[in-house]
């Protein structure tokens, strides 16, 4: 019997869709993946796994045997609000290619606020020739909001450019050179140390709005701020008013409640504030079809779904 095609879903008009039914079909020649519009319903009803990319969950009920799904994305939370009621399994993108490619960023960024350079910027505009005191990386201290695969690949490269490194974690974590807190309490004394803090929370029930005026609070004044997570883990308002105030200096946020972040939005003209385009931690097309490809051939030839999300933990 010719083993069941592959369905690929991704949100209509999404115009990276031919490249990714590329890749995945590169990385996977015995399989047959197809667009899940280009099959026929005798088609759909074989199909166990597909693989998709924020895809309409409405179609996903049109594959009656499907058992799990595999996201191409390493945040699923819109998948986990929309299958929370059914039995089908999530498998997220756990790639270390990413980790990789999100540590360069939080390096990059890391250095832009330990460096000053929105200052000097703002200085250059004002043809003012002032240097900051400089401040070495073993006496700042970054604090890592998850310690996760992304957190755990980030404080790696943070304590190879000599900073202090902490991390905060929903269990009680291990990680060499890192020191590590959990719960409210362990939030809130990691938060008095930080001098910048980044976010790689995956955004849950219990992550949402975690970044408030009280949590804000608890950082040193003059702390600044990196969200590379999800932009609804951060209270808005809150932070535009801890920016105006200066209590945090700088923020450079990633990611936004609404992406694209819309034009009349406060973020996009505040002096203390730099946008970015969701761009920190883009997956990489060809790694990504290598280890999806290597999740199901694992699940063709010995029956076994990848690790999966814990719906009732959100993540
Ligand atoms: P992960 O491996 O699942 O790690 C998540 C970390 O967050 C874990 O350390 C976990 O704690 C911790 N955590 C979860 N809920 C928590 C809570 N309520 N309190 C404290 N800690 C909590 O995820 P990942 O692969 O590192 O990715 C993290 C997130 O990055 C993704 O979910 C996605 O939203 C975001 N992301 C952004 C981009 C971008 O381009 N901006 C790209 C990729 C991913 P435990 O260790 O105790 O489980």
């Amino acid at each position: 019997m010719n083993k069941p095609s592959i369905p690929f879903l991704a949100a209509k008009g999404y115009v990276n869709t031919p490249d990714w039914i590329t890749a995945l079909q590169r990385a996977m020649p015995n399989e047959k993946i197809v667009l899940f519009d280009d099959m026929n319903a005798e088609d759909r009803a074989t199909c166990t796994v597909a693989i998709v990319a924020n895809p309409n969950p409405a179609e996903l009920q049109d594959l009656p045997n499907l058992r799990w799904v595999h996201s191409v994305w390493a945040g699923v939370e819109r998948l986990v609000a929309a299958l929370e009621n059914t039995n089908l399994k999530i498998v997220r993108l756990v790639d270390p290619q990413l980790a990789k490619t999100m540590a360069e960023a939080v390096i990059a960024w890391t250095l832009y606020l330990h460096r000053d350079i929105p200052t000097y910027a703002k200085q250059q505009k004002k043809q003012l020739w002032k240097a900051m005191d400089y401040i070495r990386p073993e006496n700042k201290t970054i604090g890592l909001l998850g310690l996760g695969a992304l957190g755990q690949a980030a404080a790696q490269r943070l304590l190879l450019s000599d900073f202090n490194v902490c991390g905060w974690s929903r269990n009680p974590a291990q990680v060499a050179g890192v020191e590590c807190f959990s719960g409210d309490n362990g939030l809130k004394t990691m938060l008095q140390k930080t001098d910048i803090l980044i976010s790689l929370l995956p955004l849950t029930s219990e992550t949402k709005g975690l970044l408030d005026a009280r949590r804000f609070a608890y950082l040193p004044d003059g702390a600044s701020f990196i969200n590379f997570s999800r932009g609804a883990i951060v209270n808005d308002d809150d932070l535009r008013d801890v920016l105006n105030n200066r209590h945090i200096k700088h923020a450079v946020l990633d990611v936004f409640d609404v992406e694209p972040l819309p034009v009349s939005q406060w973020q996009w003209e505040h002096p203390n504030v730099t946008v970015l385009p969701h761009c920190s931690g883009p997956t990489d097309r060809e790694t990504a079809s290598a280890i999806v490809a290597g999740n199901i051939e694992r699940y063709r030839n010995e029956g076994e779904i990848p690790r999966s999300i814990d719906i009732s933990r959100g993540y």
